[in-house]
């Protein structure tokens, strides 16, 4: 397909740490990252610029973690967003052995292993076609890599942020426990923030209704639903 034909010509997306899980829900799974890579590559290979925030989950999660070890919450979440440099190092090299280019731009600057981001120069990337991992999330503790993708869609004027998740998108009540649970297929930003919808951080809608970036929230495990939604396919949830 050609860049023009496509719905979207610039795209966050947040894929978090689960996404690239082994199978017992912690660590880097090689299956998962083969299969995350597979699908970025389809909606890059459609001519989208696609910048992906990774999460860091799957190894670590800062509150979680100082609750369990005796370490301060702070120290735990910068261990939390080092965690996303491991995720994003990973799926780099996933991609790049598919033959896709791409850069690791970190927020916490990690010298020896990727580049420190810059909005230009994560901009000049993306134009040239390099598929963009954006780690180590806001660079500041006590949020999630939810705020890191809010604030990255509207710093490149990104024309979406998709939201990658386990289930079909955004539900009136947890699908896996409530059978009567309905799939919304649209939904405004205030009903999110209002009814506490399980989308995203609250911070991170707030942000992207502020800049009128629309979130779309898709089940990462169903092959070719990304592609799908940028040649205009109704997948998943659109907050907006
Ligand atoms: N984190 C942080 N600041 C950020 C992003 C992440 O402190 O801007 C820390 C936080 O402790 C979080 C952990 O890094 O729990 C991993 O990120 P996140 O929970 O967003 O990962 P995901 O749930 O998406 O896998």
């Amino acid at each position: 397909m050609a860049q023009a034909e496509a719905k979207y010509r610039r795209v966050i997306l947040k894929i978090s740490g689960e996404g690239l899980s082994a199978p017992q829900g912690f660590g880097i799974g090689s299956e998962a990252l083969i299969r995350v890579a597979g699908e970025i590559q389809q909606v890059h290979d459609a001519g989208v610029q696609v910048a992906v925030v990774i999460g860091g989950g799957n190894i670590l999660r800062g509150k979680i973690f100082a609750e369990q070890c005796r370490i301060s919450e702070t120290t735990a979440h910068y261990m939390g967003m080092l965690a996303t440099v491991i995720n994003a190092l990973a799926l780099q090299e996933t991609l790049e052995s598919r033959g896709i280019e791409t850069r690791v731009l970190s927020s916490i600057p990690v010298s020896s292993v990727c580049e420190t981001f810059v909005r230009r120069r994560c901009v000049r990337h993306l134009e040239k076609g390099r598929v963009t991992i954006l780690a180590a999330g806001t660079g500041r503790p006590h949020v999630t890599t939810d705020t890191a993708a809010a604030l990255a869609a509207v710093e490149v004027k990104a024309d979406a942020l998709f939201k990658a998740t386990q289930v079909d998108g955004v539900y009136s009540a947890d699908p896996k426990k409530d059978p009567n649970a309905r799939l919304f297929e649209k939904l405004s930003y205030d009903r999110v923030i209002n009814d506490r919808l399980e989308v995203m951080d609250i911070s991170a809608v707030d942000l992207c209704q502020r800049n009128g970036v629309p979130i779309i929230v898709f089940n990462l495990h169903r092959p070719g639903n990304m592609k799908r939604i940028i040649e205009g396919e109704k997948i998943g949830t659109v907050v907006s």
